[in-house]
């Protein structure tokens, strides 16, 4: 058994909304953990959504920072939902080399309903549907998109049978959202959001030991079609010992709890990438889409002749006249 290979007290702590690849060689597995507080705290309190939807959208948010920050070229990474409950859409993507935004969209009436009912799990909220992650390196390429069924599971099973059957590698995802009540500086009662979330991928030298039984078979339950090995079952068993505390309590440094995992099979940890609240809306990006409007359409979207237009990820408003695209 390999011995620890950086003892993790020892190094500076990635701390809050940065990004910490890791790799634990004992076990030929890879990952990447986070966890975040201001940025999560900023994008849910920008739109002021209910708390169930709020906790979805961090799901959502958390998964991004820790899948988008693995690209390796310069694009966008887009993690959707589309469903039949009462959060119809939730969007996130992260564009390199750093910026987040998301938003969510639900029906007031049904989410009234749902939470009257007590069904406000994830799964409850989304419904029946769709979660596609879109990769899009621009340039005029072809984004790539997998995409897989909402299926009443949670978004990190969902994310981690994506893995496992579209990318064939054994992958197992852990999310966490947890709201903090505590008092500031002048002892005002604050209420914050902080969310964690962990992913671990087997990624081993040998390509055959990655080989997953019944993979195609379709012959009923795909969740219980896992890659059988060692190595992975460990790691696999270990990252389901993590509390969703432990994600997301600030106590409890991100290193610390890969040391916690994995420090008897060597955890190595990599410089963190810091991930930002920024939009990449603009009010010339607007006036393209609006330069694409018919004259009908400009009539219709405007009143006393100007044209009011929200970002929904980051609620900025731009304010364009009729007469700018009078000429188009
Ligand atoms: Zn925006």
């Amino acid at each position: 058994m390999a011995e620890a290979t950086v003892n993790l007290n020892d190094l500076h702590f990635a701390g809050d909304d940065r990004v910490v690849p890791f790799q634990v060689e004992g076990l030929d597995v890879r990952g990447r953990a986070v966890q975040l507080g201001p940025l999560l705290n900023t994008i849910l309190g920008r739109h002021e959504y209910p708390g169930p939807v709020a906790r979805l959208l961090a799901e959502a948010i958390v998964l991004t920072a820790l899948l988008g920050t693995s690209l390796k070229f310069d694009g966008k990474f887009t993690v959707q939902t589309k469903g039949d409950g009462p959060v119809d859409l939730l969007v996130a993507d992260f564009s390199t080399p750093d910026s987040l935004r998301a938003y969510a969209r639900y029906d007031e009436d049904a989410l009234a309903d749902a939470i009257k009912d007590g069904r406000t799990s994830p799964p409850e909220l989304l419904g029946q549907g769709v979660l596609a992650f879109t990769i899009d390196q621009g340039r005029g390429m072809q984004p790539y998109q997998g995409i897989v069924p909402l299926d009443g599971s949670s978004l990190e099973e969902i994310a981690g049978v994506y893995f496992r059957q579209s990318e064939q590698i054994p992958t197992k995802v852990r999310l966490g959202v947890a709201e903090l009540f505590d008092r500031d500086a002048e002892g005002k009662p604050r209420h914050n959001w902080r969310a964690g979330g962990l992913v671990a991928q087997f990624l081993p030298q040998a390509p055959e030991r990655m080989r997953q039984p019944d993979l195609h078979g379709g012959d009923g339950d795909e969740r219980d079609t896992e890659v059988i090995d060692d190595a992975w079952n460990e790691a696999r068993s270990l990252v389901e010992t993590i509390d969703t505390d432990e994600l997301t309590d600030p106590q409890v440094a991100i290193e610390r709890l890969l040391f916690r995992l994995f420090h008897e099979r060597g955890v190595r940890v990599y410089a963190p990438q810091t991930v930002h609240d920024r939009c990449s809306c603009s009010r010339d990006k607007i006036k393209s889409v609006l330069n694409g409007f018919t004259a009908e359409e400009i009539e219709a979207s405007q009143e006393d002749g100007h044209i009011a237009v929200t970002c929904e990820f980051c609620s900025t408003t731009y304010h364009y006249e009729v007469a700018e695209f009078a000429a188009a």
